[in-house]
């Protein structure tokens, strides 16, 4: 837990947030400002800052978390038409909040990957 933290103080219940998904040490919750039909934050409980981070510190617990993005995906509805899976890494990445978090984001076509 870092205290000054956004989805830490989500993982401690100081801030609401609407969760689809929840294992042991990853918890999923609609983002506040949705991009697409579907718009949902995966995360690990724990605090690490990005995905680089979360890979070297703790690799199993970064497998988790993809699970746990593809798990809202199948509950979401959106494994038959596809979606995307996005990790904004750092100031270039787009990257606001640093607590290390998946968007699973889909429900309808998501365009080229990249808007110039
Ligand atoms: P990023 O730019 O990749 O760091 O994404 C941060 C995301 O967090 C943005 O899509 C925001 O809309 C989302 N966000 C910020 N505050 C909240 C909140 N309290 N609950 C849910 N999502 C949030
Ligand atoms: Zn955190």
């Amino acid at each position: 837990m870092t205290d000054d933290c956004l989805f830490c103080r989500i993982v401690a219940g100081e801030i609401p947030a609407t969760v689809v998904h929840e294992t042991d040490d990853t918890l999923a919750f609609r983002d506040i400002g949705p991009k697409a039909p579907v718009h949902v934050l995966v995360i690990p409980k724990a605090h690490h800052q990005d995905i680089a981070a979360l890979a070297a510190a703790d690799p199993a617990l970064a497998g988790r978390v993809l699970a746990s993005c593809a798990a809202v995906a199948e509950k979401e509805g959106l494994t038959g038409d596809g979606y995307r899976v996005i990790f904004n890494t750092g100031g270039f990445g787009g990257q606001e909040v640093f607590h290390v978090h998946g968007h699973v984001v889909g429900g309808r076509p998501l365009g080229p990957m990249l808007s110039i």
